[in-house]
């Protein structure tokens, strides 16, 4: 079993405070040793910068292109990442969607939240919470719009599809496995501050794309859930790697994702790479963007030899195409 870091509010509050206070980007993350921390601005600056905060409407509806913001795209849809206008602020603030946290980066003159949006989320108004060091909270609305993704019917051996009851049990199990690990939100990487493109994914493997994200699927004639990844069709055994620098969280051989790795990129950014005929990381590995995970398979619940691609953001899947130069 990985070790798996869930913060609670006050320790994450705590935590990042710590770091406010002794300023050290080193403590954030092992992950790179390249820092460079938003300079500090005189008090009247800081001041101003909380007034503007608390004036600060709602996300903004015209979204610059990924080359003035970096990645990921912002796509407010179900199954998509919205980025929410957090105004200027000298420290970077604490966002939460319920009680968990979000991905918040930018400068103080200027910072964004993002947000995974579950594929189920109904279109509609939301908001999250939002407070500064020793700050009150405040909620900031955004809008999830409608999106209706393509069907898909396939067809897969019927024992994945009616599960026997020991399947079924094996499933509930990792089910609740995969739970455990994906509650995992580490600290964001230093240099997400100020690199516009440290979000932007290499594609894990390449290859023709089999199946789109957010699919609604039909298997042997029956729905079942839609399609949280891609998939990209490849040969038996083609490398796969990895999408973005990480640690290797959590692998093993589950019944409906076969041989699967996921990695945590930091900050509640998760990758999953699943059906590989072998893996050649384990739990605690750090790689960089690029290195092997293992090789495309058809391992679980698959049609043929694929990578399945999945990208979680403050544990919802979302479009890992998002993340993708265009
Ligand atoms: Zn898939």
């Amino acid at each position: 079993m990985p070790h798996v870091e869930t913060l609670s509010i006050r320790g994450r509050l705590q935590s990042l405070q710590r770091q406010w206070r002794y300023h050290d980007p080193m403590r954030l993350t092992p992950f790179s040793c390249h820092t460079r921390f938003p300079q500090a601005l005189h008090r009247r600056r800081w001041l101003l910068g909380l007034a503007a905060l608390s004036l600060s409407p709602v996300a903004r509806a015209t979204e610059p292109a990924p080359e003035q913001h970096g990645w990921p795209r912002p796509r407010p849809v179900p199954g998509g990442v919205a980025r929410i206008d957090l105004g200027p602020a000298e420290f970077r603030p604490l966002a939460l969607q319920g009680d968990t946290p979000l991905l918040v980066l930018g400068q103080s003159n200027g910072w964004h939240a993002w947000v995974g949006i579950a594929l189920s989320a109904e279109p509609g108004s939301y908001q999250i919470d939002c407070q500064l060091p020793g700050g009150a909270k405040r909620t900031v609305p955004y809008t999830v719009e409608p999106h209706r993704y393509p069907e898909q019917h396939l067809r897969v051996e019927p024992r994945t599809v009616e599960l026997s009851p020991e399947d079924l049990a094996r499933h509930q199990r990792e089910q609740a496995h995969q739970r455990q690990v994906t509650q995992r939100i580490s600290e964001a990487p230093p240099d997400w501050l100020w690199n516009p493109v440290a979000l932007r994914m290499s594609v894990p493997v390449k290859g023709r794309l089999s199946s789109p994200f957010g699919a609604r699927r039909v298997f042997n004639g029956q729905a079942r859930q839609p399609h949280s990844g891609i998939d990209i069709a490849a040969p038996q055994g083609t490398a796969v790697t990895a999408a973005l620098d990480g640690e290797v969280v959590d692998t093993g051989n589950y019944f409906f994702n076969g041989l699967t790795v996921w990695l945590d990129h930091g900050a509640g950014l998760l990758s999953m790479m699943c059906h590989l005929s072998r893996i050649s990381v384990q739990p605690g590995d750090r790689l960089l963007s690029g290195q092997p995970v293992g090789a495309v398979g058809a391992t679980g619940r698959a049609t043929g030899p694929h990578l399945h691609w999945g990208v979680m953001l403050n544990r919802q899947m979302v479009d890992p195409t998002l993340f993708l130069a265009v």
